[in-house]
């Protein structure tokens, strides 16, 4: 008999808490409600022991053991136990982050009454109770020849809902639970040779079978994706879709939902409310979801029949978190799937270094999709547009006018893809040089014309704008440079006529407002397309040929060694917003350094030679995947008192061969929301070798007295 259960808390102690049982015994992986100091917490009990020898003081007791949740599995605890070894992570806080928001807290959560859909069996029956001159009713009765829910039923007629529970109530309309619903499923394409092939690859696959999927933009790894899937689901088993994008989640669910109506998909991503989460992912636990299709938080989902895992747009920097937990789910995902002996398909056109390494050598089985799966549709055109002493019109090339031009009279959409939402990035003193930044942070302030405001894109603080400079008096203050704001300003005057829509954070920032943007576009009614990053993935628009760049070689000269990645993935993705149907598409980069070998190798339109040359890089320096790095991390109100601490922190780490101690160093951006930062990299040769070195210096690294400096630890980081 247990006497004992060691618990998970959430709370910044790596340790299990030990509590007495008394009445009742929980099972391991249920969810307790304990005493904790004052307060009371929700924990999860990870083990149950005889005594609890090894602990100090005298237990305190469970108080109850929360219904709302089945006992998790051992596989997700030991997911997770994963999870918080690699990222050296407490685990209380690990399955914190696992668990949907309304399971975390001290009330148990109740689950709404499912969503039901109301049809009619006999539409005679009903019909014989209504009123001739009652057409409206009429009308409804004949609509529930299908099933409605009753936020349709209100769609068809106000009172409509109303309506319907009263017959329902008198027995003429039947109610069942919305999953049964049926409807017709778009078809499957017929594959081309290559898709085909790949399709093939997947579904013979058994145990842990990992795969790149790497496949041209437009070559038709969505439609790969649902009929290998499809297979899956024939077998009676549960998928696990992540997607980097919550703005794309709509459009591809969508796409799922079309293929097939009759499975029960559960959508997980922050864009629902922590009800519609919690109630997605209890269908998924119960093995009633069978689709889940979720961004990087879904990677935790406990799926009792998980068949296969499918991360689109692997490359994708989102499916790393950068606060907290810093966790990759890509290579969670990974984890996953060896740990379920399951296939995993990782896609992208242009995947990230690290995968392309594991598919050379042959850890990943690669398979190619090189054509566009359209008949008939070929990648864009891809031209340069060198800015070295060429006068610019509003920031525009006259070539990239040209181009609109023709596009426009050709009753075409034009995209301009600029990163850089605001008016101007730089708000400058003409006399003196004077520029506008931020008092928390080393950054400038960008210019918001609109709304008159000077902002800060890392902390948010604004301020109005400086009407004299404050250095010299000068009121001759300039904005510097173009954003999205200032492009949408000059646009009309070149292009009268021409409706010009702007799509980024700042104009998409109320609900509904993105979707609303997106419509114009499809609908035609959208010329001009001004849009950042946002954009740039996944959007499919029909009528869109031409696409200008501006701006884009910020990402050439950067200290982060993943830059020029990003950049190749982020050109592509644009680039891919071209010609997708049977018009060629044409896309005009401007840039100051046309020279770069970049470039060239961007233009070749072959990703291939740029991954291969940029692993050989990376193999030479020994940068990863050559090596392993973990990045500490830490900030105080000086720069001195963080990288003191930070040389603190390095003493505690052990000199080994193999392993290299870099001295501690500012952080690129110094200061940032009030504080200023700094960091220090080790880097070991492999992941296994650093992971016994932060096991063993951890310890006295969290002993360590530091005062008023915070610090992190970031295993693999994605932005150096
Ligand atoms: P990707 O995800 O690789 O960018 P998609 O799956 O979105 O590509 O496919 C691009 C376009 O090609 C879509 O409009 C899709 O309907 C179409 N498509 C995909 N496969 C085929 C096929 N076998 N035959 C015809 N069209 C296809
Ligand atoms: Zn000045
Ligand atoms: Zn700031």
């Amino acid at each position: 008999m247990a006497s004992f259960a060691l618990v998970a808390l959430d709370v910044p102690l790596k340790k299990l808490f030990a509590y007495a049982l008394a009445g009742f015994t929980p099972a391991v992986g249920s969810r307790v409600l304990v005493p904790f100091g004052p307060r009371r917490l929700s924990a999860v009990v990870m083990e149950l022991r005889d005594d609890a020898a090894d602990f100090t003081g005298t237990p305190k007791a469970i108080l109850a053991t929360f219904d709302d949740l089945p006992a998790l599995t051992s596989d997700t605890l030991q997911l997770c136990q994963f999870v918080a070894d690699y990222y050296h992570y407490p685990i209380g806080a690990v399955l914190s982050a696992a668990l949907p928001t309304a399971f975390r807290g001290t009330a148990a959560f109740r689950e709404p009454a499912a969503a039901s859909v109301y049809f009619v069996d006999d539409v005679d029956v009903l019909l014989n109770q209504l009123s001739k001159r009652a057409p409206a009713q009429r009308r409804i009765a004949e609509a529930l020849l299908v099933p409605h829910t009753p936020a349709a039923l209100r769609r068809l007629h106000d009172s409509a809902w109303r309506w319907v529970q009263a017959w329902h109530a008198a027995g003429w309309v039947s109610a069942a639970a919305e999953e049964c619903r049926v409807g017709v499923a778009s078809p499957d394409l017929p594959l081309n040779a290559e898709q085909a092939l790949v399709v093939n690859e997947l579904t013979t696959a058994t145990d842990f079978s990992p795969f790149l999927l790497y496949g041209i933009t437009g070559s038709g790894k969505t439609e790969v994706y649902l009929q290998t899937i499809s297979q899956v689901l024939a077998r009676g088993l549960q998928v696990l879709v992540l997607i980097p994008e919550i703005n794309l989640t709509p459009q591809l669910e969508g796409r799922f939902r079309a293929r097939f109506p009759g499975v029960r998909m559960a959508a997980l991503h922050s864009g629902l409310n922590n009800t519609e989460r919690a109630v997605n992912w209890l269908a998924a636990l119960r093995g009633e979801a069978q689709i889940v299709l979720g961004t990087r938080l879904a990677v935790f989902t406990p799926l009792p029949k998980l068949g296969m895992i499918v991360v689109d747009e692997e490359h994708d920097p989102s499916f790393k978190q950068q606060e907290g937990l810093r966790y990759s789910a890509r290579d969670v995902a990974v984890y996953r799937a060896r740990q379920a002996k399951v296939p995993i398909v990782l896609g992208s056109a242009t995947p990230s270094i690290e995968s392309w390494a594991n598919a050379k050598a042959k850890r990943y089985r690669l398979l190619p999709l090189t054509q566009r799966a359209v008949p008939g549709a070929v990648l864009p055109k891809i031209t340069l547009l060198p800015t070295k002493n060429v006068g610019l019109v509003d920031g525009l090339h006259v070539m990239a006018l040209a181009a609109m031009h023709a596009a426009l009279a050709r009753g075409e959409q034009v995209l301009i893809f600029l990163n850089r939402r605001g008016f101007s990035p730089v708000l400058q003193c003409g006399e003196c040089g004077w520029m506008a930044s931020c008092s928390h942070c080393s950054a400038r302030l960008v210019l918001h014309l609109k709304e008159r405001r000077l902002r800060c894109h890392h902390c948010g603080h604004e301020e109005a704008i400086t009407p004299a400079c404050p250095d010299c008096g000068n009121h001759d203050l300039k904005p510097v440079g173009q954003g999205t704001q200032r492009m949408e300003e000059s646009l009309p005057q070149h292009f009268p006529g021409k409706k010009i829509l702007r799509i980024d954070r700042d104009s998409t920032s109320k609900k509904g407002e993105l979707d609303a943007a997106l419509a114009q576009v499809h609908s035609g009614e959208a010329d001009i397309i001004i849009g950042t990053q946002m954009l740039a993935k996944g959007h499919d628009f029909d009528r869109l040929n031409c696409v200008v760049v501006l701006n884009a070689d910020t990402g050439l000269y950067s200290v982060d060694f993943r830059a020029e990645e990003r950049l190749f993935a982020l050109l592509t993705q644009v680039a891919g917003r071209a010609g997708r149907r049977e018009t060629p598409g044409e896309v005009f980069i401007q840039t100051a350094f046309s020279d770069h070998p970049f470039y060239h190798q961007l233009l070749a339109r072959d990703y291939a030679p740029f991954a291969n040359r940029t692993l050989e890089e990376r193999n030479m320096l020994l940068l990863p995947p050559a090596s392993a790095w973990a990045l500490f991390r830490a900030d105080a109100p000086e720069l001195e008192q963080a990288l003191a601490a930070l040389t603190q922190i390095r003493m505690c780490i052990a000199p080994e061969p193999n392993l290299t101690l870099n001295q501690p160093v500012a952080a690129t951006m110094l200061k940032r929301a009030g504080v200023e930062r700094a960091q220090l990299l080790i880097a070991a040769k492999s992941k296994a070798q650093l992971q016994a070195v932060l096991d063993e210096a951890l310890p006295a690294i969290q002993a360590l007295k530091l005062g008023k400096v915070r610090w992190t630890l970031d295993v693999d980081p994605v932005e150096v």
